[in-house]
């Protein structure tokens, strides 16, 4: 008698999403781990997320990485959530569990890991500037307070959304808010967070040029097969390093990995795979 193999199903959510490298990193971790599993890219438009996830998960879906713009939006739909989702106020794994949707945070971990093991930037004393306020940085702020900066400050096009999350970390460690333009520049930033989509939509927004200086670490969350308009522009204004976000994006989706899969893969080889193809 003919035998089926059901393969379990995992995937990535966005939009745009079609820039993903996600799929790539899953697939060689598969590989290396010896596990049966395929990854997709599911393009869901905002209007479409809830019915999405749950056609995923009634179609056997075991688990969703949740990408820009839903990670605060599909809090709503999660049964139970991890603490360090619930302080950062978003998600980017999903797993299912029977007719559970449990939802969990690994870009702040994954962040961390890159800057501190694979990039040896020390953080502890720092003075860090995030650009952008919108989930990624949510998922971030957190684990950056407990490396103890001596200042972490969130610059946004909407000052509203960074004042927001500026409150709920207030008790974590010292964090502000403000507009691009009114970015405090009295003492040089070590590091210096693009956290905005802008470079996803071709734009390059008006980026404080005074808070870079040749001491200062650049790093983009966003990657791209070639320079992404905010590593070029930090590049341009003398930033002593300018990276972008490969080795972030490994290691949010090793932990995702592990939480699906219980097996931790070995990130180094894949993050030199992703940026040799880079
Ligand atoms: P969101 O959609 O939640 O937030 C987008 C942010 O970008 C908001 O702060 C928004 O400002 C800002 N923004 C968008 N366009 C512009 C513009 N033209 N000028 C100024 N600001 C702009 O996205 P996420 O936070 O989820 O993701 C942000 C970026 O980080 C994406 O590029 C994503 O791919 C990347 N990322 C990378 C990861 C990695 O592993 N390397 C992990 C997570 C994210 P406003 O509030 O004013 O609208």
């Amino acid at each position: 008698m003919a035998t089926t193999t059901v393969i379990d199903r995992y995937g990535v959510m966005g939009h745009p999403v079609s820039h993903s490298r996600s799929p790539v990193i899953h697939r060689l971790f598969a590989l290396q781990t010896g596990q049966k599993m395929q990854y997709e890219l599911l393009h869901v438009a905002p209007d479409n997320l809830e019915t999405a996830v749950r056609q995923f998960q009634r179609t056997g879906g075991k688990g969703l990485n949740i990408t820009v713009p839903h990670k605060r939006a599909v809090i709503n739909l999660v049964d139970l959530i991890s603490e360090r989702a619930s302080t950062a106020g978003a998600v980017n794994t999903l797993v299912f569990r029977g007719s559970e949707i449990h939802g969990d945070n690994t870009d702040g971990i994954g962040l961390l890991r890159d800057l501190d093991v694979n990039l040896d930037v020390a953080l502890e004393g720092s003075n860090i500037l995030i650009l952008g306020a919108g989930g990624a940085t949510r998922g971030i702020v957190g684990p950056l307070l407990e490396m103890q900066p001596r200042s972490l400050c969130i610059a946004n096009r909407t000052v509203d959304k960074a004042e927001v999350i500026a409150a709920n970390f207030e008790r974590y460690g010292p964090i502000s808010a403000c507009r691009f333009d009114a970015v405090p520049v009295d003492e040089p930033y070590d590091l210096v967070i693009n956290a905005t989509s802008a470079g996803l939509q071709g734009e390059t927004p008006p980026y404080p040029e005074e808070a870079i200086s040749g001491e200062t670490f650049c790093y983009d969350l966003s990657y791209g097969l070639s320079p992404t308009p905010f590593s070029t522009w930090a590049r341009d204004h003398g930033a002593a390093r300018s990276v972008m976000g490969w080795g972030m994006l490994v290691e949010q989706a090793a932990e995702s990995f592990e939480i699906w899969r219980g097996v931790r893969p070995d990130t180094v080889p894949v993050l030199k795979q992703m940026q040799i193809n880079a």
